[in-house]
């Protein structure tokens, strides 16, 4: 396995095959690798010649200083899995100073209204973290191809937007949600919870069907009361918000409308550690 720290010499590692025109599939990613993590590596692996992982701790995305300073950082192990799944892997894990060059500020991003929902909302700053460094990886890696989580849908649909905005020559694929055997959806926050909290997370989910089941059945205002009394019998967690949107834009709705897709999305507390999920409703 190739583990680069420096953009300029990941970049003359690459740019030999670049001009064979072999295709670079790219999972940008925080670390702490589980799963999720992996299946999107696998699915890269599958569809290009050559596959890059980087693992960056990006600072400018994280609105709350603790929760950066507490991010699991487990590089070593990291490496250990990727090379289960292959030795073939690139990884570019880069220092600050690498990405940035002593200047730790995002750029600002327009992404047509998507980072004023949710995660905008209650991550100020969030999304333009997230388009600085998506932007200045797709640079550095030049993927043909790029994978991303539907865990965080709405970063994956931002980043489509990003890629349309700037006419980046990349293809995003969004990929499935993996999640524990308890249905809780694999996450590096969950490595901070203790055991007990981790298995009560798994109503998160359980929640999320059960609004799903009353989405089928009810109105949409009926299905976010229903998930808000759901969590007022469970006061270890305290939601944040429950969100009903249109799938494409984000905005929450409060009717129904046939032939529209709709999402549940939720970010909840539980011994502080922020957990966020989503489920497709129709
Ligand atoms: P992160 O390291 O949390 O920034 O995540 C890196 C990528 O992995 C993002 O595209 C995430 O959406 C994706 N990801 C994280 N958790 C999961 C999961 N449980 N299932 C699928 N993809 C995930």
């Amino acid at each position: 396995m190739l583990i680069f720290n420096k953009k300029s010499e990941l970049s003359a590692f690459l740019s030999p095959f670049i001009d064979q025109h072999k295709s670079i599939g790219f999972v940008p990613t925080m670390g702490a690798l589980h799963q999720g993590h992996l299946s999107l590596l696998e699915k890269s692996l599958a569809e290009n010649d050559i596959t890059v992982m980087s693992i960056f701790v990006n600072p400018t995305q994280f609105n709350n200083a603790e929760d950066l300073d507490k991010y699991p950082r487990t590089l070593e192990e990291d490496i250990k899995k990727m090379s289960q799944l292959s030795h073939s892997i690139i990884v570019y894990a880069p220092e600050i100073s690498d990405i940035y060059e002593g200047n730790t500020v995002s750029e600002s991003f327009e992404y047509d209204g998507l980072e004023h929902q949710m995660e905008g909302r209650h991550r100020p700053g969030h999304f333009d973290g997230v388009g600085t460094i998506v932007k200045r990886l797709f640079e550095v890696v030049k993927p043909a191809t790029a994978y991303f989580g539907e865990k965080d849908f709405q970063q994956l649909q931002i980043v489509k937007k990003l890629v349309d905005k700037h006419a980046l020559p990349v293809n995003i694929i969004g990929c499935p949600i993996y999640r524990e055997k308890s249905g809780l959806a694999m996450s590096s926050r969950n490595e901070r919870l203790s055991m007990n909290a981790r298995k009560k997370a798994a109503i998160v989910f359980e929640i999320l069907q059960l609004a799903k089941k009353t989405f089928s059945e009810k109105s949409i205002s009926d299905t976010i009361a229903f998930v808000k009394t759901e969590f007022e019998k469970h006061p270890e967690f305290e939601l944040e918000y429950f969100e009903i949107t249109d799938e494409a834009t984000l905005l929450s709705a409060d009717s129904k409308v046939s032939n529209q897709k709709y999402r549940g999305f939720i970010a909840v507390f539980i011994e502080k550690i922020r957990l966020i999920d989503n489920i497709s409703l129709n």
